[in-house]
């Protein structure tokens, strides 16, 4: 069994206290993870806040080659696709990701650092504002790039590589250093960041990460040295984060829960609409901030797809299609989602149940349908394998159901007329439309909610500007003595 450390200053240390994690594939106890309290929290700060004047001194040139090197890491560690290397068994027995889940993971995370440490010199560097010559025609201005100083990171636990990578590459490579709290529910992957970019050749205090439950999180935020805090994870979290910077007068960057739609029209190529449903709903067994969570379908297609739908989805074999479930409490959660739905008319037409016979924390993926908007299904997040489908009679009806929601964070619409889906995607109300395809990511594209779903970017030339301030500088260039605005004083 593992037992958990603390990362600071690039080496491991002691906690004085810790809590059990079970591995969710087999319920049993899969370590002993430390839980940093509130001096072990301060400590890394200390150590992040020392290692700030050097790491910020360097050139954008030497922080990129130095994170540039752990996407090198990253992709030895990676080997092939399918093959098990210690990492990705890492991911899977601490969250409980199938294998093709971890490859992903594992390759799109050394692509999005690769991608920060390759721009962020055009992206960072100083820039020279073109002034209005009519007015400004002595001056000069320079716009600096700076870093904000002491990060706290704090993620969710579902894509506990690729989702902390995409925060830790631009905002290291930007010159801040970093506090990073993994999930309770994948510290040891969160402690692997950490030895990958000390192999990079991070120098000591620049990243840290402290392992922990809410507690050492709710510390984390309290801590008067740091200047931001970026979370990943649920709206509730966010909302309690969001109200103690603001009592701190720290920056925030929420990237947060969703309800994401999918619209299916009456041109959609159904075989390719019924494989992205089953996917986009199930994969990961449906805890995916960008997870298919409710599904809108034109009336007249509604027979034959709900076949297909049905027909893959009863083919999917636990442990060897699906994971399980985090926690026994998500499952509790997800229960509770069933029955509501169920004790207000919804009808289960496949699945619906936990696996006994699995000794692990599974869930048969779930296909409902006789939907009402009343039900928590349609407007809270269930982070588990749930499909509700509801049918209308045209899409400006499935429009209007998938905005009646509190989230905007991903949707997605399934038709063969692009131009169609793309006047739909205007209608939307989300920060993110996939058409023809749901839950993919690209370094080079924001990524991020509207309304409740988050405040700020990840991914993106956009992202790596939420982990900077800037600096005006303003040159006088004349000789003159006096400008003529200084009216009475000279
Ligand atoms: P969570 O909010 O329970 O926990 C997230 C992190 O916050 C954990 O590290 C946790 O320890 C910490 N935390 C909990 N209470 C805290 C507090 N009071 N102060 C500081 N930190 C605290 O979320 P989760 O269950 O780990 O993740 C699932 C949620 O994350 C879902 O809502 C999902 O949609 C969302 N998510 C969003 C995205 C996105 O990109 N928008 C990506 C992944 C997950």
């Amino acid at each position: 069994m593992k037992i958990g450390q603390l990362f600071i200053n690039n080496a491991l240390v002691d906690a004085k206290n810790s809590f059990k994690h079970i591995n969710p594939n087999n319920n049993e106890e899969f370590a002993t993870v430390a839980k940093a309290n509130e001096e072990e929290v301060n400590l890394a700060v200390e150590a992040a806040s020392k290692a700030f004047i050097h790491w910020s001194n360097m050139t954008i040139k030497e922080r990129a080659s130095i994170i540039q090197k752990a996407a090198d890491i990253l992709i030895e560690m990676y080997g092939e696709e399918g093959q098990e290397t210690e990492l990705k068994l890492l991911i899977s027995n601490e969250v409980g990701k199938r294998l093709p889940e971890a490859d992903i993971e594992v390759i799109e995370s050394s692509d999005m650092i690769a991608y920060y440490a390759e721009n962020a010199e055009k992206l960072l560097s100083d820039r020279e504002l073109s002034l209005n010559q009519e007015l400004w025609a002595s001056k000069k201005s320079i716009v600096k790039h700076i870093p904000i100083g002491v990060i706290g990171v704090i993620k969710a636990w579902n894509y506990p590589l690729e989702i902390p990578i995409w925060t830790l590459a631009p905002a290291l490579i930007a010159g801040n250093t970093i506090v990073f709290k993994p999930s309770e529910y994948s510290s040891f992957v969160g402690l692997e960041i950490g030895e990958i970019f000390k192999k990079a050749g991070l120098p000591d205090g620049v990243l840290n990460i402290i392992t922990g439950d809410g507690k050492t999180g709710e510390y984390l935020v309290k801590n008067k040295t740091i200047r931001m805090i970026d979370f990943t994870g649920s709206v509730e979290t966010g909302r309690k984060i969001a109200i103690e910077c603001a009592n701190s007068l720290k920056k925030y960057n929420l990237e947060l829960g969703g309800n994401d739609a999918a619209i299916v029209c009456d041109d959609a190529n159904l075989e390719l609409t019924a494989n992205g449903l089953v996917w986009g709903s199930f994969c990961n067994s449906g805890q995916v901030c960008v997870g298919i969570k409710r599904v809108f379908i034109d009336k007249k297609i509604k027979d034959i797809l709900i076949d297909k739908v049905l027909d893959k989805t009863s083919s999917l074999i636990p442990t060897q299609d699906y994971g399980p479930i985090i926690s026994e409490e998500q499952i509790t959660n997800i229960e509770s989602f069933i029955n509501d739905a169920v004790n207000k008319g919804a009808k289960i037409l496949t699945g619906g149940k936990r696996i006994d016979k699995q000794s692990g924390l599974y869930f048969q993926p779930t296909v409902l349908t006789n939907i009402t908007k009343d039900m928590k299904i349609m407007k809270e997040e269930c982070f588990g394998p749930l499909l509700p489908i509801v049918f209308v009679d045209n899409i400006e009806e499935a429009i209007a159901m998938a905005n009646d929601s509190n989230y905007g964070l991903g949707a997605s619409i399934w038709t063969s007329n692009i131009e169609k889906g793309l006047e739909l995607s205007n209608e939307i109300q989300s920060g993110m439309v996939w058409i023809n395809d749901v839950n993919v990511a690209f370094p080079e594209a924001p990524w991020g909610g509207i309304k409740n779903s988050g405040i700020g970017i990840a991914l993106s030339d956009q992202a790596i500007y939420e982990y900077i301030e800037y600096k005006h500088i303003s040159i006088e260039q004349s000789e003159e003595q006096r400008r003529i605005w200084w009216y009475p004083y000279s």
